[in-house]
């Protein structure tokens, strides 16, 4: 791998700080090339635990390339949630490994299509689960599949979202890795589908504004995600253009729960609306009082070790990604997913990201 050396930056190496300005060595060869990071932080490569990036060309829905939300925007390793099943991953490599040079992990859909339409299109219809046909995918690609997808909503699974998500967890049980849960619309009712999680599993969009979410009817966390919590699960945001609302977010802190990971769910219908970019996510929670090593540990840290990828080096500062970004002072009016705005004091701006020996410069900057 090239060598670099990273000039300058205040280097972001523990949540809580004092971070010091430094020189940061990536790569044993002598000599290399150098970036100039004064004024900027370096932190691990940024990763985004949800999003849509399997560009296939049938696939209007996720036919985002992966560049376009990763390295274009500073973010080193997105993960897509689920976009294929067993029938079209292994269009995975060709489609998206082989063009793209943003790392990109998966979770696999236990609906057999994945998500070809923007809609779902009720992927996970009785018939197109297939168990076998799923754990044995792992086999085949057990070096980027990190987990199962399952999505707990009837505007993809119609009436039988328990079942697929049992069916869903029973292909992670099998495979030993994690669930990953996306509740939506009931049915399945919430409560249901949360008891089914065991540790380590990961809930995404929990803190949507839809009638019968982690609040239920008084704005009172029900009691199914505070015992998934207790038992360890993975608290994802997952904004999307539906599922995130500042609201029932600021409720749920006030009540103790947490959030463990920051994710977009980018995927091409809310790129250019509603989300924009991980760092614009990651910029709103700051306004409710998240330190920057805090953001910045919910993009690094947090998603690396959730998928089993920090034993790769991903989240830490020698692994070989790393995220160079300012913190600007800046007041911006951004909104939620139910049109609520805040105002910031800051913003998140990245500049440039270092993947596999590359020094990618940010262009978009949304
Ligand atoms: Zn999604």
């Amino acid at each position: 791998m090239a060598t670099w050396t990273i000039r300058g930056g205040t280097v972001i190496d523990s949540e809580e700080g004092p971070w010091v300005v430094r020189d940061l060595h990536i790569g044993a060869e002598p000599g290399g090339q150098e970036v100039d990071a004064t004024g900027c932080y370096v932190a691990p490569g940024f990763i985004d635990l949800h999003t849509h990036v399997f560009s296939h060309s049938l696939f209007t829905h996720s036919r985002l390339q992966a560049d376009r939300i990763g390295v274009r925007q500073g973010v080193a390793c997105v993960v897509d949630a689920g976009s294929s099943g067993a029938i079209t991953i292994d269009a995975f490599p060709d489609n998206v490994h082989g063009t793209q040079a943003t790392k990109v992990f998966a979770f696999i859909n236990i609906g057999s299509p994945g998500l070809p339409t923007l809609g779902g299109g009720h992927a996970s219809r009785p018939e197109l689960c297939d168990l076998a046909a799923t754990v044995k995918s792992f086999e085949r690609h057990a070096d980027w599949i990190v987990g199962v997808k399952v999505l707990a909503s009837s505007s993809h699974t119609g009436s039988f979202g328990l079942e697929a998500v049992k069916l869903a967890r029973k292909a992670a049980e099998l495979v030993g890795k994690p669930l990953m849960l996306h509740v939506g619309n009931a049915p399945p009712l919430i409560d249901d589908v949360l008891d089914l999680l065991r540790p380590g599993d990961i809930v995404t969009h929990t803190y949507h504004g839809k009638t019968g979410g982690v609040l239920g009817y008084a704005d009172r966390i029900i009691e199914p995600f505070k015992r998934a919590v207790d038992r360890g699960v993975v608290v994802d945001l997952g904004h999307g253009r539906s599922s995130f609302s500042f609201r029932v977010f600021e409720i749920a802190l006030d009540q103790g729960m947490p959030i463990t990971t920051i994710s977009s769910d980018l995927h091409r219908g809310n790129v250019d609306s509603h989300v924009f970019s991980l760092a614009r996510t990651m910029t709103k929670l700051r306004t409710f009082g998240f330190s920057l090593g805090e953001v910045v540990e919910k993009v690094t840290t947090a998603p690396a070790r959730a998928i089993g990828i920090d034993r790769h080096g991903f989240g830490s500062l020698t692994g070989g990604t790393l995220t160079i970004f300012r913190e600007l002072d800046k007041q911006v009016d951004l909104m939620d997913a139910e049109g609520v705005v805040r105002r910031t004091k800051t913003w998140i701006e990245p500049v440039g990201v270092l993947v596999d020996g590359h020094y990618h410069k940010v262009c978009e900057t949304i």
